[in-house]
């Protein structure tokens, strides 16, 4: 057994760098690594004081603002276990988070009191607020009103040091659907996230020190956290952190903060084209990294032209750390793929049909993506029988669908539950939505499969117009020219915006739900 923090993150950032600015807080406060690392060892000593031991489960529920860095941080440097909880839940939501990871804290920030505060009243869970406590909280009796961590910190000394923690000890634990059924907590090893975050650092976007990353994906889900946070603190940059997305406020603050690099989902680079002045200049702006959902060549394209700047897509899951694959030029980057495996994982394509064992398919066929190595996760909290179906001969079955060429090159044609069945014949939304996303008039689209009386399921294009006078029937012409009988949309919405999950992915189960009918 080999010791390993993630706190050493942070730690070893403020030791290597102590005067360089790790966050660029929403307010434009500028904090030094030496001063995070102290703000985070007070906070881990107020932790302690409310009795967090090494093994123990904190749940946060703190916006893109510093306190959660502190936060996050000072739990892992007691050696606790950290559940990050979506800003987006209801608190009924919260409260299975809650039960379900059997937190025995839950660390709320200002606007989210009310949600976490109810959540944690329901399920009995302890909890301490941190950040300005809301003006309409009631003042009488004292009693009512929440701890706030800052002032038990204030009173007790710092922490010294981080405890010691095994390689294989969890660090953090991720809820997500997966494939399918409820939220289940994904377990992330210490191993699992250092080694994603470096590897992020030397492999998916060749970071250096002088790098100051735009910290606007939620830094409760893994892309934000790794690939954002941890990736970002490992090589000691600076991440300006933007609590509330919108392309406007992006563009603002790279402007201000001369952002050298930019993660995001492709919601956002659409929210990005949207905003940007005709001729955007983000003249420090070097690279951008896409992730969490398929990103169409069109949008990739459009980019390139509207910012000069490249966009590196990847590949992942909550599952695996997150990342897996990059399409970093290293191996001569294909648009439409997602690269090839990062270093030192396996990533491979197996038989879907056969889900007791893996059994690869031939170069070029589609089956199911699974990975093998030091990103994959250690199971489901509490869900042996998941765990078991997640994890079989060594490898990580994703439920996604995707294919490898002869060169390697891996290609993700769909979540398996997104695969529309019509008339007997498999379509792809993803390969409908990349023709789509090419039209002109066409800002943002997604294909679902609704119920059919004769063929089962027909295919809808749910779409967002940049002009709105084109016609449904139009549309449907359109994509008839350049589609497959089997394959082009019958049916065509026109919205407004497409609904939006937490990490800004577009929720394909709502829009399901709304058009089925
Ligand atoms: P999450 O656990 O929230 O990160 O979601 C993981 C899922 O996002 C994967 O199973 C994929 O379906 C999807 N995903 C992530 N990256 C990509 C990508 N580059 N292209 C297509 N789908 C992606």
């Amino acid at each position: 057994m080999t010791t390993l923090s993630l706190a050493t993150v942070l730690a070893e950032a403020a030791r290597r760098h102590p005067d360089k600015v790790a966050i660029v807080d929403a307010g434009g406060e500028r904090i030094s690594y030496r001063d995070l690392w102290a703000q985070t060892r007070a906070y881990a000593a107020g932790l302690r004081e409310l009795g967090i031991t090494a093994g123990d489960t904190v749940a946060v529920m703190i916006p893109n603002v510093g306190d959660f860095p502190r936060v996050y941080y000072a739990a892992l440097a007691l050696g606790a276990r950290i559940v990050p909880v979506s800003l987006l839940l209801t608190p009924e939501e919260v409260g299975y988070v809650l039960t379900d990871s059997q937190a025995d804290l839950i660390v709320t920030h200002s606007a989210f009191l009310q949600a976490g505060g109810a959540a944690a009243k329901a399920t009995g869970t302890r909890l301490v607020n941190v950040g300005p406590l809301p003006a309409e909280l009631p003042t009488e009796p004292a009693s009512n009103r929440p701890a706030r961590l800052e002032e038990i910190s204030a009173k007790v000394e710092p922490l010294v040091t981080y405890a010691t923690t095994q390689a294989e000890d969890v660090a953090v634990i991720l809820y997500t659907s997966g494939t399918t059924g409820k939220p289940k907590g994904a377990l992330l090893t210490h191993l699992n996230l250092v080694m994603n975050a470096a590897v992020n650092v030397f492999d998916v976007h060749p970071l250096t020190g002088d790098d100051v990353v735009l910290g606007c994906l939620p830094l409760f889900h893994t892309f934000g956290q790794t690939v954002g946070m941890n990736a970002t603190f490992r090589l000691g940059g600076t991440l300006v952190l933007l609590p509330r997305f919108s392309g406007e406020a992006a563009i603002e603050l790279m402007i201000r903060e001369n952002v050298t690099i930019f993660h995001g989902v492709p919601t956002m680079y659409i929210g990005l084209l949207e905003a940007a002045p005709k001729a955007a200049v983000l003249p420090k702006l070097k690279l951008c990294v896409s992730g969490g959902a398929s990103l169409p060549v069109a949008v990739l394209e459009k980019f390139a032209e509207a910012f000069g700047s490249p966009i590196w897509e990847g590949y992942g899951l909550s599952e695996t750390s997150p990342t897996a694959t990059t399409n970093q030029p290293v191996f001569g980057a294909k648009p439409g793929t997602v690269g090839h495996p990062i270093w030192g994982v396996d990533v491979e394509i197996a038989r879907p049909e056969i889900p007791e064992r893996i059994e690869f398919v031939p170069t070029g066929e589609l089956g199911e993506i699974v990975i093998r190595g030091h990103n994959v996760f250690a199971g489901y909290l509490n869900r042996p029988e998941a765990t078991a179906e997640a994890l079989v001969d060594g490898w990580f079955r994703t439920g996604d669908l995707g294919a490898k060429d002869d060169e390697g090159f891996i290609r993700i044609v769909d979540r398996t539950k997104d695969l529309v069945i019509r008339g007997g014949f498999n379509v792809y939304p993803r390969e409908v939505e990349e023709v789509l996303a090419r039209h002109p008039a066409i800002q943002q689209v997604a294909v679902i499969g609704v119920p059919d009386a004769t063929l089962g399921e027909e295919i809808c294009a749910v779409v967002v117009l940049e002009d709105k006078g084109l016609s449904e029937q139009e549309l449907i012409e359109w994509s008839k020219e350049r589609l497959g009988k089997h394959k082009y949309p019958r049916q065509v919405r026109f919205a407004e915006a497409l609904p939006l999950g937490p990490s800004m992915k577009v929720l394909k189960r709502e829009l399901r739900k709304q058009y089925s009918e």
